[in-house]
């Protein structure tokens, strides 16, 4: 009898740490219902929630038209992130540059919104490798708010630097 209760509670055990496991999995593959993610941008906020690792609730993304408060276009613009409002638009321009920029951009303005990162324009802290292909520090520096072709080279070859760079030095 105790050995038949011991397996059981054994049986128990697993079947509890599976539901839990298949949820996590499940919650950082899926996109909370409280968010508004352009289809377009679905793939690159997914990513970037597989490496945040906690799931992102109330957050907009829309790829459109990126206007100042005079309702003119700002063509030059790349994304903009309404911190408070949690509230990113991705310039649909972008969308036609390569994937690369696609990605960099969304995430430069998650960085924003979610991460709470502000612009990072210190070139002193480049690693040597980072210097040496004249790249910049971050995914967070200024300059990508505009297109620049210097992120989608950089990006390109430095992804891994880039985004460990982009989660690991979070402010607190
Ligand atoms: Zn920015």
């Amino acid at each position: 009898m105790d050995k038949i209760n011991m397996v059981w509670s054994f049986l128990k055990k697993i079947l509890v740490i599976s539901i839990i496991m298949t949820t996590t999995v499940y919650a950082k593959n899926t996109i909370h219902k409280s968010n508004v993610v352009d289809k377009q941008a679905r793939p690159y906020f997914l990513k970037f929630q597989k490496h945040y690792k906690k799931v992102i609730k109330n957050m907009t993304v829309i790829v459109g038209t990126i206007r100042n408060k005079a309702g003119e276009e700002l063509r030059n613009v790349a994304g903009v992130c309404f911190y408070r409002a949690r509230y990113v638009i991705i310039n649909k321009r972008t969308f036609r540059r390569t994937k690369n920029m696609q990605e960099a951009i969304i995430f430069h303005e998650l960085g924003h919104c979610e991460l709470k990162r502000k612009h990072s324009d210190n070139k002193i802290d480049a690693p040597q490798f980072i210097k040496n292909d004249k790249c910049p520090e971050s995914l967070m520096n200024s300059g990508h708010t505009e297109f620049d072709r210097n992120l989608d080279r950089c990006y390109n070859r430095h992804k891994d630097y880039y985004i460990d760079e982009l989660f690991l030095r979070l402010e607190k």
